[in-house]
């Protein structure tokens, strides 16, 4: 086996060392192994040679990082490095060094990962000491979206509804992150509006689903699904209402449309049919994000 097997990205600054990065990479070290000490991964800059590096010696290594998997997996396909059967371990789940330590014996025990003992000389009974490779560059926070590829079934909604032009199409029409940092920090907009949760901001703090965690889905936000449909002016497939009309207040008391946030018109048109709605003016929320659209357009 070729390279090191423990790679720790970090999250503090080099100025403020983590005593959890540093403990993992003391002990993997003093066991033998081999450790490639990188940046926090989510602040890398798209053009570092890190990247490049880590593609050659991703293979049977196990990253510690402070993100859930699921994003530290789909950041590393971002950057064309094939992720596949790579063990990820979230730092934030660990209380200690020896715990983090203690997980990955027991992955090689379980022959999910190479055998830890391999790193040392036949008949020694200590492991001659690892090396720590410390690979730097300075970094800046961002936040930006990662798509989950698995899940994304290419409806464009996140790239219409995106007023940043953070999202692309290509020439098939598949969505891609192509402008990551005109991404407004802290807002996870369309991380609400995506219909397969497939979009994933891996720091945000207050939802995990949003923040990638195993298994969980974000909730649909009925606001930011309206939202969508008034920015974009397309009809709702589920009622079928469009931006500038809105259900009298007799209809209205069908309730929210699941798909568009709007209220819903008691009774569903037929197949075909036009909907049974009453053009008005916009609501506040429409007036608002109508006014927006187009201050953003009017940008040079
Ligand atoms: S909204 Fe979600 S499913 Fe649709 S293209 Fe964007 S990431 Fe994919
Ligand atoms: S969070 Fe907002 S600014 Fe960032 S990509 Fe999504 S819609 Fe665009």
């Amino acid at each position: 086996m070729s390279g090191p097997w423990i790679i720790v990205s970090g999250h503090a600054t080099p100025d403020a060392p983590n005593a959890l990065e540093e403990g993992v990479l003391a002990r993997c070290r003093d066991r033998g192994w081999n450790c490639l000490s990188i940046p926090h991964l989510y602040h890398m800059g798209e053009s570092s040679d890190i990247w490049s590096t880590l593609a050659k010696r991703l293979e049977n290594a196990v990253l510690l990082c402070w993100l859930h998997p699921r994003p530290a997996q789909w950041l590393l396909r971002r950057h064309q490095i094939a992720a596949d059967g790579l063990t990820i371990l979230n730092l934030s789940n660990f209380a200690d060094a020896d715990s983090v330590v203690s997980a990955i014996i027991d992955m090689a025990q379980d022959g999910r990962q190479p055998r830890p003992e391999a790193g040392r000389p036949a008949g020694a009974s200590e492991p001659a000491p690892g090396t720590i490779e410390p690979l730097r560059e300075s970094t800046h926070p961002r936040w930006y979206p990662i798509i989950d590829a698995s899940r994304c079934v290419h409806c464009g909604h996140c790239f219409q509804f995106c007023l940043f032009g953070v999202y692309e199409l290509d020439g098939q029409d598949i969505v891609a992150v192509r402008n990551p940092d005109q991404c407004k920090p802290g807002c996870p907009a369309c991380s609400r509006i995506c219909p397969q949760s497939a979009i994933m901001f891996p720091l945000h703090r207050n939802d995990p689903a949003i923040a990638g965690a195993p298994g969980q889905f974000v909730v649909l936000d009925a606001a930011a699904r309206k939202m969508f449909y008034s920015r974009t002016r397309q009809p709702c497939p589920l009622c079928g209402q469009t931006a500038g009309s809105r259900p009298s207040a007799a209809l209205s008391a069908g309730g929210l449309c699941a798909e568009c946030g709007r209220p819903r018109p008691l009774k569903s048109p037929a197949a075909g049919a036009a909907p049974t709605v009453v053009p008005v003016p916009f609501d506040d929320l429409d007036d608002l994000i109508d006014r927006l659209d187009q201050q953003t357009q009017r940008r040079p």
